[in-house]
């Protein structure tokens, strides 16, 4: 790990040790890359309350104040690419190049929200008396908490530290435990490009529950949002119900991947490699069932199969690595038993199938054909590289399907017949569909889920919504 980035977490614009710390273990060779600060409850309280004493300042500033500073932190990120990337490769896992690739995408959201910040309206309404004149007024929430996971551990925080910063909400960032490394290193450019003490603050923890409770209890955070599995956020939903705060949650997905006979397969192929495969396969918006169209499910099949025995397996750091390790024993254990018990059940894995070679938390990248609806794999978000694959033979039976289930954050449709795509667009119970396109993800855009996979939208000019409040100002004319 780079010696410049900090272990101690970050409140007020303090620095704290704490009085213990955790370990934080890369996957790839179970070493110890460092030690960070273990805060309880009561620091979390801390937290809240700096963010609450910098609130005032931060949201009475100018948004052209506050672009300034986000532009300046997102500048001091990106001048660090290439040791922030090693410092997530380390600690997540991902391959250099798309460590790299994170970093980049984490600036650009900063950069969105703070020049969206200067475009966030009020209204001035014509009113329904002579002597009255009505107004909106848009204002910063108030304390916002974010929650974050170790998938993405630079864009999850900036997609949501730049709508909140930007909006002139105040921010308490709790990440996960296995990936506090890189929040702390952005809270320490934060702090070098001038975020006012108690405007960003970062909780590293052992205790998820502790801290998550401190969060959702506390009357002073008006704003949470979370980005992490539904059973998580189903329980943070229930625990701010006391204090009626406001949500935005991102959570799991089981994105259906529509492939049709009229697809380009070349695009189809590689457009399901990129949806599948990227981070091991641990994104929520990773392709989970592949529905492909029986009049090329075997070419499709073979070219996939073959497409996915070739990407290299290994430490993120070394050149063409394509597949990393997965997070952790738990998330292995439940790759392998996904498969073993589709197996079971008549699935055929076409290459992989087993943990890699390489052994420790390494999976072999595999194609599982003769998956159906009855098996867990169809319902279960896999997070892990294997592709599921489903036959199907009529546009309705494949929608019907991909509908089948409780949760809809991506979709993905292969087709070039213009008529189909407006169809299935519009059928797919999914808050993000990509045509011909295995990459949707970017800051101008909504990002968010339909169903189970959550509330409100990260990204876009929407995201922004999410840290504002509508005051309506009613004036008695003279
Ligand atoms: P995963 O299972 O993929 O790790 P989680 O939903 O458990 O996903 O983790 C996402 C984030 O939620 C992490 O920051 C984690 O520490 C946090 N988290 C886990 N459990 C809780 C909880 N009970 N309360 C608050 N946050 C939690």
């Amino acid at each position: 790990m780079s010696p410049s980035y900090p272990t101690s977490a970050f409140i007020g614009g303090r620095w704290i040790p704490g009085e213990i710390t955790f370990p934080v273990i890369n996957p790839a060779t179970g070493d110890i890359v460092g030690r960070v600060a273990d805060l309880t409850p009561d620091d979390v309280r801390d937290a809240i309350d700096s963010a609450a004493a910098a609130l005032p300042a931060w949201s009475a500033r100018t948004a052209y104040d506050r672009a300034a500073i986000l532009h300046r932190w997102g500048a001091l990120i990106l001048a660090d690419q290439e040791p922030l990337a090693r410092l997530m490769t380390a600690e997540q896992g991902k391959p250099l190049a798309e460590a790299r690739g994170e970093v980049a995408f984490g600036v650009s959201f900063l950069d969105w929200f703070a020049e969206e910040a200067k475009r966030a309206y009020g209204d001035v309404i014509p009113p329904t008396m002579a002597s009255k004149r009505y107004l909106t007024l848009r204002q910063a929430a108030g304390v916002a908490a974010a929650i974050t996971p170790w998938n993405f551990p630079i864009a999850m925080l900036a997609r949501k530290a730049g709508a909140a910063l930007a909006a002139g909400c105040t921010l308490v960032v709790k990440p996960a435990e296995e990936t506090p490394l890189c929040a702390l290193a952005l809270a320490k450019l934060a702090e070098a490009a001038g975020v006012p003490p108690g405007v960003f603050n970062v909780v590293t923890t052992s205790d998820p529950q502790g801290a998550g409770l401190a969060l959702c209890e506390s009357p002073t955070v008006r704003v949470l949002s979370f980005t992490g599995s539904t059973e998580v956020g189903k329980l943070l939903y229930r625990q701010c119900a006391g204090t009626v705060k406001r949500l935005a949650l991102e959570l799991g997905g089981n994105a259906p991947v529509l492939v049709f006979d009229d697809a380009d397969l070349d695009q189809a192929v590689e457009g399901v490699i990129a949806a599948k495969f990227r981070n091991a396969g641990q994104t929520c918006v990773c392709a989970n069932r592949i529905f492909v169209q029986a009049g090329i499910h075997e070419s499709f099949t073979r070219r996939l199969a073959e497409r996915t025995a070739a990407l290299a397996v290994g430490v993120g750091d070394k050149d063409g690595v394509a597949v990393g390790p997965l997070i952790n024993a738990e998330a292995i254990a439940k790759v392998e038993r996904l498969v073993s018990d589709a197996v079971a059940s008549g699935a055929r894995a076409l290459t992989g199938g087993s943990r890699h070679a390489r052994g420790g938390l390494f999976y072999a990248p595999t194609v599982l054909t003769g998956v159906t609806q009855a098996m867990e794999i169809f319902q279960a978000e896999i997070f892990g590289p294997v592709a599921a694959l489903i036959q199907f033979e009529t546009e309705a039976e494949a929608i019907r399907m991909a509908n089948a289930v409780a949760v809809g954050l991506a979709g993905y449709v292969f087709t070039r017949d213009i008529g189909r795509m407006f169809r299935v667009v519009e059928a797919l119970d999914c808050g993000i569909v990509a045509v011909n396109d295995g990459l949707p993800s970017v800051a101008a855009a909504p990002f968010g889920g339909m169903k189970e996979s959550g509330l409100g939208r990260e990204g876009g000019h929407q995201g922004l919504e999410e840290y504002l409040d509508t005051k309506y100002v009613c004036i008695g004319a003279a």
